[in-house]
Parts: C-alpha cells; sequence; structure tokens
C-alpha cells in the first residue's frame, strides 16, 4: 500500500515537473509507466493489457503506442464484426454480377475471393478504387451488349420484312431474289452475346420460312392445276355459248332483213297467245304486203328488190317496240304483233308506218323507187283463236289491195 502512495506521488509530481495537466488521461499515462517500473501488480493495469491484447496487428498498425483505455478505445470503436463484413461482401458479389455480359465475370469472381479471404480490406482505400473500377467496366461490357442485340434483332426483323414482303405480297416465292433474302437470314452475322437467344430464333425462323414455302408451292400447283382446269372449262362454255347463239340466230332471224323469221314467229305466237290466255292482254295482227314487189324487181333488178325488203324491215323495225313482235312472213309480206290498251295507239302506229315509208328516199342506182304497202289489221280478242284473227288480217290486205293499194284496213271498218 505504501508503494502505490509513493508511485502516486512521484507521478503527481512528474506530471507537476513536466507542466502537464492532472487529468484521468495523463494520470493514467504516467501512473502505468511509475508501476511497469516498479512491478507492481495492479489490477486495472492487467485489465488494460488483456484488453490491448486482443487487438490485431491491422488494428494497431497505425497507433503502435497504445498508453491510455482513451486510445484503445478509439480502435474498438471502429471495430465492425468480421461476420457483418462477410455479408456485405457477399452482397456486393450480387451487385457486381453482370446483369447481360457474362463473359467478363473472371475478374470480379477474383476480387470478391480476396475480399472473403481478408474482409477488413473492404474499407481499404486500394479496394475502394478496385471496386470503382470494375463497375465501370461492367456498365461498359453491358452497353456494348444491349448494342449488338439491338444490332442483331434489327437485322433478323429487317430480313423478315423483306422476305414476307418479297414471298407473300408481291407472291414471288420462287424468284431469284427471295431466295437471296433466304440465304442472307441463314449466313446472318449475329454476334457472340446474342448467340445463345436470338441463334435459336434465327434457325426457327429459317424453319419456319422454308414450311411456309413448301405450303405456299403446294397451294400454288394445286392453284395452278384448278385454274388450268376452270380455264379449260371457261373456253368450253364459250365457245357452245356461241355455237347455241349462233345456231340459235340461223334459225331464228331472216338472213336477208335481219328480222324473226317465219319459223321465230311462230314461236312468238306461242308465248303471245299463253300470254293473251294468262293475262287477257290483247294485241293487234298487222298483215303487210309490199305491193307491186314484182313490178320493182322486174324493173330494178332483184339486187334493188333486195335492199327495199332490207330497208323496209328496218323502218318497221325501227318503229315497233321492243316488246313486240316484227317479223318477215315470206316474200314481201311482214307481220306484227303489238300489245295495245287502247286502240288509238296502233292507228297513230301505223299513220307513222305508213307516212315514213311514203316519204322514206328507197333509193337504188341514184334512182328513186316508190314504194307503197297494204295492210290489214286484227285485234286478237275478237276472234276466236290466233288462226282466226290472222286469217281476218290476211284477208283485209286481200281486200286492201282490190279497193286499189296503199292501204291499211283495220276490222273495225276504219281505213288509213
Ligand atoms: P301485189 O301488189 O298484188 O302484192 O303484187 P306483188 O307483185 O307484190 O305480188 P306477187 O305475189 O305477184 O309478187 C311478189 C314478188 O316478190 C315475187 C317474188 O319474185 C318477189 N320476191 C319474193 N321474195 C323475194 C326476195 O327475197 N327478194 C326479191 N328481190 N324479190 C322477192
Ligand atoms: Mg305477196
Ligand atoms: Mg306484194
Amino acid at each position: 500500500m505504501d508503494s502505490l502512495k509513493k508511485i502516486t506521488k512521484d507521478v503527481l509530481t512528474t506530471l507537476r515537473d513536466n507542466k502537464l495537466e492532472i487529468t484521468p488521461e495523463n494520470y493514467f499515462k504516467e501512473f502505468k509507466k511509475h508501476s511497469e517500473f516498479s512491478k507492481i501488480k495492479i489490477k486495472e493495469l492487467e485489465e488494460f493489457n488483456e484488453i490491448k491484447n486482443t487487438l490485431t496487428e491491422d488494428e494497431i498498425r497505425f497507433s503502435p503506442n497504445l498508453e491510455s483505455f482513451n486510445d484503445i478505445a478509439k480502435i474498438l470503436s471502429k471495430r465492425v464484426p468480421l461476420e457483418d463484413l462477410k455479408e456485405l461482401i457477399i452482397v456486393l458479389h450480387d451487385v457486381l454480377s453482370p446483369s447481360i455480359d457474362f463473359t467478363k465475370n473472371q475478374e470480379n469472381e477474383v476480387f470478391i475471393k480476396n475480399l472473403l479471404l481478408n474482409p477488413k480490406t473492404i474499407v481499404e482505400k486500394d479496394t475502394h478504387r478496385k471496386l470503382q473500377c470494375i463497375t465501370r467496366k461492367r456498365i461498359d461490357a453491358d452497353r456494348i451488349v444491349i448494342r449488338e442485340k439491338t444490332n442483331d434483332i434489327i437485322k433478323i426483323t429487317n430480313l423478315m420484312e423483306k422476305y414476307f414482303e418479297k414471298s407473300l405480297i408481291e407472291s414471288s416465292n420462287s424468284t431469284k431474289e427471295v431466295n437471296k433474302i433466304k440465304n442472307e437470314l441463314n449466313e446472318l452475322n449475329i454476334s457472340d452475346s446474342s448467340f445463345r437467344e436470338l441463334g435459336m430464333l434465327q434457325s426457327k425462323l429459317i424453319s419456319t420460312i422454308f414450311n411456309i414455302e413448301n405450303t405456299l408451292q403446294k397451294n400454288y400447283l394445286l392453284l395452278d392445276h384448278h385454274k388450268s382446269n376452270f380455264e379449260e372449262l371457261n373456253e368450253t362454255i364459250e365457245k357452245l355459248r356461241n355455237e347455241l347463239s349462233t345456231a340459235k340466230e340461223e334459225k331464228s332471224i331472216d338472213f336477208l332483213t335481219n328480222i324473226l323469221n317465219r319459223r321465230a314467229y311462230k314461236e312468238e305466237v306461242e308465248k303471245i297467245e299463253k300470254k293473251y290466255a294468262f293475262f287477257s292482254s290483247n294485241y293487234a295482227l298487222m298483215f303487210i304486203d309490199i305491193d307491186h314487189f314484182k313490178k320493182i324487181n322486174d324493173t330494178h333488178g332483184h339486187a334493188c328488190g333486195d335492199t327495199i325488203l332490207k330497208t323496209f324491215a328496218s323502218i318497221l323495225k325501227k318503229l315497233t317496240r321492243q316488246e313486240d313482235i316484227v317479223c318477215r312472213y315470206g316474200g314481201e309480206e311482214f307481220v306484227t304483233l303489238i300489245n295495245y290498251k287502247n286502240e288509238n295507239e296502233i292507228i297513230t302506229y301505223v299513220n307513222r308506218l305508213k307516212r315514213i315509208i311514203k316519204t322514206n328516199n328507197f333509193i337504188y342506182n341514184n334512182e328513186r323507187i316508190h314504194v307503197s304497202f297494204s295492210a290489214g289489221i286484227a285485234f286478237r280478242d275478237k276472234y276466236k283463236d290466233y288462226y282466226e284473227t290472222r286469217k281476218n288480217a290476211d284477208e283485209l290486205v286481200y281486200q286492201a289491195k282490190k279497193e286499189g293499194r296503199d292501204k291499211i284496213i283495220f276490222d273495225n271498218g276504219i281505213k288509213i
């Protein structure tokens, strides 16, 4: 106890001699020196040394003279548990792992492995610099990969667009151009970074194109086959239609005057008679006979007669409505079947016909030829059947001839 008192006294003296303030810090430092010198065992000093010995070399590297609890406390306050540091390094490993470009990973792995062996180096400046450098490299590499992949996608889609345009829209699947595009797609230079995903897409596209082409080819062949069948059929139909129409025309049209002939007239009579029976739609039958036609032939020649027949028929046709019937009954005789509601319609029609024939210039070899006709008109509803109607019209013509020709006689007594 005496020696402890002595040490205390010496400590205070030393502090005073050295003009140091008697603070707990200064006092402890001086006390420690004196007690070590006197080799007295003091509990607090033993505890101080025990704590000091737990410090690692790294911790005391920058503060080799640890003289007080304060000095130790400064170091201990910087202590982070080793396990926490390791966890932090593992998180860092995840953060540093590449998101796109996996080829540049080796440097990261070495860096993280070294950190895990020596976790405390994570706080060192050197480590920070390395970390920055790796991060920058990683970002740059990812950027390059994204650019390459985008370019690859653009290349593939451009080619596909070209292909579909040529093969589907322009339907030119077997042309040189499409084959060129297929080859381009086949040989498309996909970057290494895209090879895994886009390479697969590229090969799928190529096989899809071939499938589409096969299907298209088959369809084209089928279509071609049907098309030629169809065209053949169409040709046959067209031919038959022409033949039919020629035959029909030959059968029903008078070759000289181009109006219905007697055979066709009979069919038209059947039709108009049916209409008359079903709908009581009355009609008038006009029988026409050109006057002194034989004389025209004799005077001007048969060819002149033909021309007059043609002209006469065309005037008659023109003046008669489409729904009515005009026909060459034979020689210089014509018949018209006129649908009507009012007898005046027929009178107007006949007057017009007579006037036009009278005033028309029938010219042959620069010579004007006078043409007139006689006609008998019978109204169907006055008779038992068609035959009686025609017979009566016929008789009226005969009467007109007898009465001097150039005359139209109706069965109701009207004469024009
Ligand atoms: P009518 O006034 O009494 O009717 O006297 P017509 O001379 O007209 O009557 P007819 O029956 O005596 O003579 C008709 C003539 O019509 C006889 C015939 O040579 C002529 N003829 C008949 N068909 C044709 C034809 O297609 N072309 C020509 N040029 N003449 C024809
Ligand atoms: Mg006659
Ligand atoms: Mg005549």
